[in-house]
Order: structure tokens, then C-alpha cells, then sequence
């Protein structure tokens, strides 16, 4: 049995979804108190006392024994495995609660309903409407539209485990996702965690750790402070000693935020106590470090996969060099200069980095990769990727449901030989930004959508016609992903893709991806660095 210990009382507001019309073509069913209209705040609130000092207990599941594991495994591997002795503990999982919202939570939802494993949906009072709502079995609403009061609420989201009977939990990518105290809570609680160890994420967690962790496991790291600087002086110290221009980087960053460039030591002094006030704002710490700023580089990042066994292998890289103020807009795999000796060489340093946290799961190496073709490792990111797509498109492997599978306790169905890389996916990031106002977000209502299809074509979205887009959140409204047999033919069809698609009602980032598809250097593909926007001017050819 595993006890835990709520500290505090707490109440979960669970409601029906009056998204009737739409989810009558579901099936669902819930265990939780039906929503009534004429109820306070139009929620019934049902209240889990839990006193300080009271316990309740959750049962522990029987662990499977040997015969019950790796119905996918490769047999080979299962030879081998058998033949080291080792005995897996094999813990199915039943039900998924998905801790997130958006699109990723709707691609979570998918995997489970094809392996048969039921989901609960959690959503704060301003996703009522959402499509990660409407798919899933069972819905929670844990809050108010902020993410503090909800999604980043711990409690709510355990509470909404607990009465739903949840044994596992999805964190998707942002929110708990990289949060150790998140993660060791669930496994205290007896539900998994789909995802690698609290040790691993917060081994990676903290970048300039990280690139400790990583150095001492003898990978190349982009040079810089030795850990967290201590003051300005510090930071022009070690400047002046690698050579300016330098990076400013909050340790706790992401996203692309908490990054600032200084070409000199009177920019580096003025620009330390704003980087570390505007960290601890944005990420709740305000440590920095330092790292020389590689100019022109292509951002190239290889996806791992670990077992509880020791067992890592890599599923190629993903190039994501197109990018705005460092976030990423464009992705493709391969990567257009890619060759096998140099994947042989990033993916054994990929590797070594999981290996050197013992990670379990899904994870992303990231790396610059120098014109010169050196590259160097910056960020190790613990959980499912937003530009997950293009790999599972070239390898045919769906990423979510070997994440559950692993964190069952199945050993890795792949060894490295069996990974195959077929052909060429490409992602865009469809954003409700306005491109001609720097990109400002204009949430709205969509008031009518036409999405493209045929053979190749992927749309990754939890958007719908009549949804509103709620001003809370991440801007992003949906993943266009294509795949073709090369790279030419998939840029072809991601052109004729943005051609079709037809968003009514909020702008979109769409006619930039239009522009950046008609760019001579990124048809060619050779000499594109993380300045591509900048030095070709792309802004100013978006039209419409
Ligand atoms: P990926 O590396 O998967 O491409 P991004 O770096 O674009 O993902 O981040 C994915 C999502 O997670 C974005 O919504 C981003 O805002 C959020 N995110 C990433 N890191 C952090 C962080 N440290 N704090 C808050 N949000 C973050
Ligand atoms: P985040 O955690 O926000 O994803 P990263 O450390 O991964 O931050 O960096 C985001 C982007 O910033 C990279 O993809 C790259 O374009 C740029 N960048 C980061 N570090 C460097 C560097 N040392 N030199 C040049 N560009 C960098
Ligand atoms: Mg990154």
C-alpha cells in the first residue's frame, strides 16, 4: 500500500460538458457528480476533505511478471534481455490523466483511445469548450482560467487523479511537465508518471547543471561559465576570457525566453541585473549563465528513448534552425546536411546524455551545429517535444505510445539497427499571431476553417470552427506536418498545404510559413542558420 498525505483541503469543481452535439459521437462516461446549470458559479462543487492529519490510501497494482511484458518486442531483444537475467516489472496502465491542454493534450488523448486506454481530461473555467475536453472519457475542471489557479496547481491536478481513479499521468510539454516536485508527487501517490525519473528532470531541469552533467559525461558543450555566475563582473570576467559576442541565459528558462545578447562589456553590465530580474518574473529564479554567442548556427536535436533496463537508442534528429526571437517555427528531419557519420557521432553523444542521468522515456538532446560541422550541446528537454511529429513521420514509431509503454515498464521494443529513417517530414507551427504587428497574439473566435488533406498531409490542433481561442495560454493553434518521399517533394506539398488552409475569424502565422516556403535558400535547404529570418528578410515578403 502507498500512503500520501494531502496537507491541506481542497475542493474540485467537476462539471458535465455542455458540449453536447459535439461529443455525442463519443463515448463517455462520468464517474463524477453531473454539472447542473442552476448551480453557484454553473458548477457543482464537491468537496474532498482531507484533513492534515488524515491519510488515504492507494492501492498498489500487482506487478506483472515476465510473460505478461513486451508483446511488441522485438524477439531478439526479449533473447537478450532474457539472457542477461533481468525481470521486468510490468505495471499496465489503465487510465491516463492528461495534465495539459491544447493540442498536445488532444494528440495524448488519441494514442490512449487506439491502445485502449482510458482518459480524464482536466480544464480550467476558460477551457470548457476545448476539444481536449470533449475527447476525452472523463473531464475535471480543476480551476480558474490562470495557469497558477489551475493547470501549474499541483494539488488540483493530483485531486483530479485521486477521484478519478487515474493511474498514470501525461504532462505533455510546458506546464508540470519539467517539474520534479510534480513528478515525485504522483509516484508518492502510487500513480506514474509518464516520463523519466525526479533525479533526471532535475538534472536537466537547471541548464547550466546540465551542461555540468554533460561535460563530466564528455560531451561537447558550447563554451561559457562553469555553472551560475555569481555577479556582473563575473559574467565580463569569463567574457572577456572566451571572447565576445556572449549569451546571457537564465538557468531555469525555455521556450526561447530568458535569453539576452551582449556584444560588449558595457552591454553585458547593463544587461545582467534585466536578464535576472526578468527570469525571476518569468521563471521564478533569477540565476543566469554565460555562454559565447555561436554565430550562425543550425539548431539540430536528436530524440532519445530509454528504458528502466539501461537500454537507450536514438530516432535520428530533427533540424530546427527557422526560428523568431530563438522559438522555433519550422521543423524538418532530417536535417538537410545531416550525414551518417555525423548522426552516428550526435546520436552516441545523445545517447551518452541519457545515459549519464540513467533517463528513462522520451527526451531531446539539443545541440548547435557549426557551419564547420562541430557541434555542441545546450539543452537536454525531459518530456514529449512540440515538433514530435516529423520523427514519428520518418520512422513510423507514434512517440506518445512508446512513452506509455516505457513507463509501464516495458523494456525498449528497438535496438539502434532497427531504427530506419524514411523519407522527409516537415512541421510548421501555426500560431493566431499577427505577423505584420510584431507578431502580437489575436485570440478570437475561428468562425470557419478549411484544413488540407491528401496523402502526407498531418494537422496536429485542438482548434475547431466556432472554437474561441482563449487569451490565457500558449498562441499556438495547431501543427501542420507533411511527409514526402524527399525533401523536394515535401516542401511541394507543405506549399500546396498553406495554400489550402484557410483560417476565418484570427490571423495566423500562416502567410509567413507562405513567404519562408518561397525563399530560394530554404528550397535549397544548404545554408540555413538560426538567423534565417533576419538576414533574409522574410517579414517584409509576408503577404496578406
Ligand atoms: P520544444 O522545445 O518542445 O520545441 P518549446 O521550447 O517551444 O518546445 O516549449 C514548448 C512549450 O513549453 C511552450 O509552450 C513553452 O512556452 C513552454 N515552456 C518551455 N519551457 C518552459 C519554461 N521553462 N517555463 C515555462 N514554459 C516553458
Ligand atoms: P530554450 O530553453 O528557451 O529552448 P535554448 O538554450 O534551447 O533555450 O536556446 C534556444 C535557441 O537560442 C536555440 O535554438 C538557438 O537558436 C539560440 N541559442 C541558444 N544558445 C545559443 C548560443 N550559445 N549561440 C547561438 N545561439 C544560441
Ligand atoms: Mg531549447
Amino acid at each position: 500500500m502507498t500512503c500520501f498525505t494531502f496537507v491541506e483541503t481542497f475542493s474540485l469543481k467537476v462539471r458535465k460538458s455542455n458540449l453536447s452535439a459535439f461529443r455525442n459521437s463519443f463515448v463517455h462516461r462520468f464517474k463524477v457528480l453531473p454539472y447542473k446549470e442552476t448551480c453557484r458559479n454553473a458548477f457543482s462543487s464537491w468537496r474532498l476533505e482531507y484533513g492534515s492529519q488524515s491519510n488515504f490510501s492507494v492501492p498498489s497494482t500487482s506487478l506483472a511478471t515476465e510473460q505478461h511484458i513486451v508483446s511488441s518486442s522485438s524477439s531478439a531483444l526479449k533473447e537478450k534481455l532474457v539472457e542477461k537475467g533481468q525481470k521486468y516489472k510490468v505495471k499496465p496502465i489503465k487510465k491516463v490523466l492528461v495534465a495539459n491542454r491544447g493540442e498536445i493534450a488532444v494528440r495524448i488523448i488519441r494514442s490512449c483511445r487506439e491502445m485502449g486506454i482510458e482518459t480524464v481530461a482536466i480544464y480550467s473555467t476558460a477551457d470548457r469548450n476545448a476539444l481536449h475536453v470533449a475527447l476525452a472519457d472523463e473531464t475535471v475542471c480543476i480551476g480558474e482560467p490562470s495557469s497558477k489557479k489551475s493547470y501549474l496547481d499541483i494539488t488540483s491536478v493530483l485531486a483530479a487523479a485521486e477521484i478519478t481513479g487515474a493511474d498514470a499521468v501525461h504532462p505533455g510539454y510546458g506546464f508540470l511537465s519539467e517539474n520534479s516536485v510534480f513528478s515525485s508527487s504522483c509516484e508518492e501517490m502510487g500513480v506514474t508518471f509518464i516520463g523519466p525519473s525526479p533525479f533526471a528532470i532535475d538534472k536537466m531541469g537547471d541548464k547550466s547543471t546540465a551542461k555540468e552533467t554533460m561535460l563530466n559525461a564528455g560531451v561537447p558543450c558550447v563554451p561559457g561559465s562553469n555553472g551560475i555566475l555569481s555577479d556582473a563582473e563575473e559574467a565580463v570576467r569569463i567574457a572577456e576570457n572566451i571572447g565576445y559576442p556572449v549569451l546571457l541565459k537564465a538557468t531555469a528558462g525555455g521556450g526561447g525566453r530568458g535569453i539576452k545578447l551582449a556584444r560588449n562589456s558595457e552591454e553585458l553590465r547593463s544587461l545582467y541585473q534585466m536578464c535576472s530580474a526578468e527570469a525571476q518574473a518569468a521563471f521564478g529564479n533569477g540565476k543566469l549563465y554565460l555562454e559565447k554567442f555561436v554565430e550562425a548556427p543550425r539548431h539540430v536535436e536528436i530524440q532519445v528513448f530509454a528504458d528502466k533496463y539501461g537500454n537507450a537508442i536514438h530516432l535520428g534528429e530533427r533540424d530546427c534552425s527557422i526560428q523568431r526571437r530563438n522559438q522555433k517555427l519550422v521543423e524538418e528531419a532530417p536535417c538537410p546536411v545531416m550525414t551518417e557519420e555525423l548522426r552516428a557521432k550526435m546520436g552516441e553523444a545523445a545517447v551518452n546524455a541519457a545515459k549519464a542521468i540513467n533517463y528513462c522515456g522520451a527526451g531531446t538532446v539539443e545541440f548547435l551545429l557549426s557551419a564547420a560541422g562541430e557541434f555542441y550541446f545546450m539543452e537536454m528537454n525531459t518530456r514529449i517535444q512540440v515538433e514530435h511529429p516529423i520523427t514519428e513521420q520518418i520512422t513510423g514509431i507514434d512517440i506518445v505510445q512508446l512513452q506509455l509503454q516505457i513507463a509501464e515498464g516495458r523494456p525498449l521494443p528497438y535496438r539502434q539497427s532497427d531504427i530506419n529513417l524514411k523519407g522527409h517530414a516537415i512541421e510548421v507551427r501555426v500560431n493566431c499571431e499577427e505577423p505584420k504587428d510584431n507578431f502580437r497574439p489575436v485570440p478570437g473566435q475561428v468562425s470557419s476553417l478549411f484544413v488540407p488533406g491528401g496523402l502526407g498531409i498531418r494537422w496536429d490542433s485542438h482548434i475547431y470552427p466556432g472554437y474561441t481561442i482563449a487569451p490565457n495560454y500558449d498562441s499556438m493553434i495547431g501543427k501542420l506536418i507533411v511527409w514526402g518521399p524527399t525533401r523536394d517533394q515535401a516542401i511541394r506539398k507543405m506549399k500546396r498545404a498553406l495554400n489550402e488552409m484557410n483560417i476565418v475569424g484570427v490571423p495566423s502565422t500562416i502567410p509567413l510559413h507562405r513567404a519562408i516556403f518561397n525563399n530560394e535558400k530554404f528550397i535549397q535547404g544548404k545554408e540555413i542558420y538560426t538567423n534565417f529570418i533576419e538576414t533574409e528578410d522574410i517579414l517584409s515578403q509576408v503577404v496578406g
